[in-house]
């Protein structure tokens, strides 16, 4: 009993980390729990370690951690994937083994679908490099899109991979290259989520939750006759009751073991993860970004709350560096659906531009600004599954 209560113990430890891992960046997490927690892990927690270290051992244990970190987070390499790919096949065997003898068939039937899918789409994710950018590819991918002025302007130049940037595209310093319309780079599938490998790592993160639910059902199915409830003399007012129930529970539990109940209750805890990343990521279709255009947006968000953001027409016959430097190149004329006339500026003193006061004006709020690349969501919604 005390071996499978440090089971429950570790798997929630375990998926409560992973949880502020995987979303205490969120700009919109910032401020809550999560996002404090994910700083206190990742940044006073490590420094205060660094204080100490340098004290007693001259920083030797911190350089050593370091280059640890450096290989596992600012370099490309498989170790999250591996261990993806070990805990969803060690459980898998281990369910299987324990459960297959007590399924009718109608229930073993749907499990090789269901288990093969995850599988597929982090194949599919991991080996696509169509959305890396290339001398080759690289005119067809200025094509794609048009600039919006706001999030991504013609003059940026890629240094690494000496190209212009096409708007929405991002360069990735663990891929060591641009990727088109790039999300962000998941260490989970080992590559960068782009253009075209998006709808393959949105069926993961479904996958991976149906795979889930299908072996919590399944764990419920069995366990559930020897869950005896609804005979306590109490009432559920009572702390009796609560009391009757848990040990029914637990007793139940320790009847599945590890294979049945330790799998379940993995599977239980952990099913939040992929389908709150998969709702963010509705989130940000239905709101027409990726994730690196969300963190954009959010840098605008703040100069605006410091009230040093500026909005313009380009028309109106503003004129600014940024704007100079546009039109040095003629810009190619790329079809799209929306157009905008806006620009924005943020100014280091907070003052509109100088000599042009009277074109501008204080920008407060995103409202005010246009998306050009979010074309409803049924439009962005489709054109995400095109791999558009
Ligand atoms: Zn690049
Ligand atoms: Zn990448």
């Amino acid at each position: 009993m005390i071996a499978f209560r440090n089971t429950i113990i570790a798997v929630v430890v375990i998926s409560l980390f992973t949880f502020i891992a995987l979303f205490g960046r969120l700009p919109a997490l910032r401020k809550t729990p999560i996002g404090f927690s994910h700083r206190l892990l990742c940044i006073y927690v490590p420094n205060g370690f660094r204080r100490v270290d340098a004290r007693y051992t001259g920083g030797r244990m911190s350089r050593s951690i370091a280059r640890l970190t450096h290989y596992l987070f600012q370099e490309k390499n498989p170790l999250v994937l591996l261990l993806f790919l070990t805990l969803l096949t060690g459980s898998a065997t281990l369910f299987l083994k324990a459960a297959l003898p007590h399924l009718e068939t109608k229930f073993i039937l749907p499990i090789p679908i269901v288990l093969l899918a995850p599988y597929t789409f982090t194949y599919l994710c991991v080996t696509s490099t169509v959305d890396h950018i290339t001398p080759a590819n690289h005119a067809a991918a200025m094509r794609t899109y048009p600039y919006d002025h706001i999030l991504f302007r013609p003059e940026n130049v890629c240094r690494t991979c000496n190209l212009v940037k096409p708007a929405r595209s991002k360069h990735c310093s663990l891929c060591g290259v641009c990727v088109a319309r790039c999300d962000h780079h998941c260490a989970w599938v080992n590559n960068c989520v782009g253009r075209h490998n998006y709808r393959w790592f949105l069926q993961v993160l479904l996958s991976i939750g149906i795979v889930e639910i299908y072996g919590a059902y399944l764990c419920w199915h069995i366990l559930s006759p020897h869950l005896h409830l609804g005979n306590s003399k109490y009432g559920w007012l009572e702390k009796q009751y609560w009391a009757e129930l848990g040990n029914a529970f637990v007793f139940a539990m320790s009847i599945g073991g590890i294979g049945i109940s330790g799998v379940g209750l993995l599977a239980v805890t952990t099913l939040p993860l992929p389908f709150a990343l998969f709702g963010y990521h509705v989130y940000l279709i239905w709101a027409g970004m990726t994730t690196n255009e969300s963190a954009k947006w959010a840098d605008w968000r703040d100069d605006m709350t410091d009230g040093v953001a500026w909005i313009g027409k380009k028309t109106s016959g503003i004129k600014n560096d940024e704007l100079a430097s546009e039109s040095e190149e003629e810009e190619e004329y790329i079809p799209w659906p929306r157009i905008s006339d806006q620009v924005l500026v943020s100014t280091t003193d907070g003052k509109a531009p100088t000599g042009q006061e009277h074109l501008w004006e204080k920008a407060t709020s995103l409202d005010m600004v246009e998306n050009i690349y979010d074309l409803g969501f049924w439009r962005n919604f489709i054109a995400v599954l095109q791999g558009k």
